[in-house]
């Protein structure tokens, strides 16, 4: 989608501190770090959320998951959240699927 942030930064066109890119995911630091690791990982293809998926563009999804498992084995973390906001109430602010993945500190549940 041409007016879209992570697409930009997906195609390279906007600038971010990537951490692993294949032919079906980007995933990138977070420019805000709610965490003191904290990274998105990202369909390259447009989805708007986890609303919009479907047996056409799972296959993402299911990568999505592989990469957040290697990645964080590569940083040696064993302790993370995997957290993907859906719709504006739900906190979502850029629409483009993303998983944040935080590590780190001490999580709290419920989420707020
Ligand atoms: P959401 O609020 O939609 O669940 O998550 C969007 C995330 O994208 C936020 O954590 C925000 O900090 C991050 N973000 C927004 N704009 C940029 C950007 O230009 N670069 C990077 N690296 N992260 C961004
Ligand atoms: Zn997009």
């Amino acid at each position: 989608m041409s007016d879209c942030l992570f697409c930009k930064i997906a195609a390279g066109e906007i600038p971010s501190n990537k951490v692993y890119e294949d032919e079906l995911v980007y995933a990138f630091h977070d420019i805000d770090p709610q965490a003191p690791t904290h990274f998105l990982v990202i369909p390259k293809a447009h989805i708007a959320s986890c609303g919009e998926v479907t047996a056409d563009n799972s296959a993402v999804v299911a990568r999505a998951f592989e990469v957040i498992a290697r990645v964080t084995r590569e940083l040696g973390i064993t302790d993370f959240r995997v957290v993907s906001n859906c719709g504006p109430q739900a906190g979502q602010t850029v629409p483009h699927l993303h998983f944040h993945v935080l590590a780190g500190r001490d999580m709290t549940w419920p989420p707020g």
